[in-house]
């Protein structure tokens, strides 16, 4: 839940290339990262009203570390040193405006809730203002088998229970924000079982060697991703990191000063190569860059822009897209489309 650390500078400058570019090479299909079909029919049921990979993503898994390196409960590293819960992150905060749920993952009785925190970035406002109350608006629910499910970072005043209130499965209790120790909004998952942090992925205790093999928690099994990667964000300037988690547009107008797509992730590694593109509403590409990451990072973001051309931007459908490779795969390959008018 803790705030993200220091993205690179060099490479957050808007890029302006010219209009009329030769088309370029075709990226290989993304690999399709297939989902282990487990099932546990007595399981917790994911936590969050949204989409898994459309319109959210976990970005941060319990701390199974030793010796201080983060270490998720498959053995990598998608997770930060100390993290106690799983993080569920939303495109930006006009999804969060709009209200993504947050779910009661079984039965339950509601022990204590807080309240009346507002949605304010981390970088915004720091984080000694949060000193006690990282978690933010958050909810306590005591299950039937006596464990325990902590949700922080809830939107303000938007929890629908209260202390001693009785839950089932799958009720909306309060919806996604931004208060608490957090620069981005999305929902920290706690489970918590005779005091210690559960793993709801492989039912291991936190610090506990991760690859540890047990079982699934969650009714359903969710996949697992090496990188994370957010929609990709259409915009009219290049965003600061502070505007980063603002929400896009999907209409531009052609008179807009540039058009400038935003590509976000977390847990980008050192080699990795970022291929972004603007295709214009004829299929041709309108802007091109490839990058190679420099660093392990567990925030990254980037963007690609074009300046209004003489006689402003062709009306269309435009496409923005993103193929990230690591080492000879392609990890992923994203699009947007928008429109101009
Ligand atoms: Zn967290």
């Amino acid at each position: 839940m803790a705030a993200l650390p220091g993205i690179s500078k060099s490479l957050a400058a808007l890029v302006i290339i010219p209009l009329a570019l030769s088309a370029c090479e075709q990226p290989d299909p993304a690999d399709a990262g297939a989902a282990n079909p487990a099932t546990n029919a007595n399981g917790l049921l994911f936590p969050a009203g949204c989409e898994l990979g459309k319109d959210c993503w976990i970005a941060r898994y319990v701390d199974h570390g030793q010796n201080g390196r983060a270490q998720d409960y498959l053995c990598g590293e998608q997770s930060q040193t100390g993290h106690k819960g799983t993080d569920i992150a939303i495109a930006d905060m006009g999804r969060m405006e709009a209200g993504v749920s947050v779910l009661a993952t079984a039965d339950g009785k509601v022990l204590r809730i807080r309240d009346g925190i507002r949605d304010i970035s981390v970088r915004r406002n720091g984080a000694a203002s949060n000193d006690g109350q990282e978690c933010g608006n958050g909810i306590m629910i005591e299950h039937s088998n006596g464990d325990r499910s902590q949700y922080c970072h809830v939107k303000n005043g938007s929890i629908r229970v209260a202390s001693g209130d009785s839950v089932k499965a799958g009720a909306k209790i309060a919806e996604i924000g931004l208060s608490g120790e957090t620069e981005f909004p999305h929902l920290h998952y706690t489970l918590y079982r005779d005091g210690d942090v559960i793993d709801p992925f492989d039912g291991s205790k936190m610090n506990d060697r991760c690859d540890a093999g047990g079982p699934l928690l969650w009714a359903n099994d969710l996949p697992y991703e090496a990188l994370t990667l957010f929609d990709l964000r259409v915009g009219t300037k290049a965003p600061s990191r502070e505007k980063i988690w603002q929400a896009g547009t999907k209409t531009l107008e052609s008179s807009s000063p540039a058009m400038v797509i935003t590509a976000r992730a977390m847990f980008t590694r050192n080699g990795d190569s970022w291929h972004m593109q603007i295709r214009n509403p004829k299929g041709k590409i309108a802007a091109d860059q490839k990058v190679i990451l420099d660093d392990d990072k567990q925030f990254y973001y980037h963007f690609i822009g074009i300046k209004r051309p003489a006689g402003g931007f062709m009306p269309g459908i435009w496409t923005g897209e993103l193929t990230a490779r690591r080492g000879d795969d392609t990890v992923k390959k994203i699009k947007v489309e928008f429109r101009t008018e």
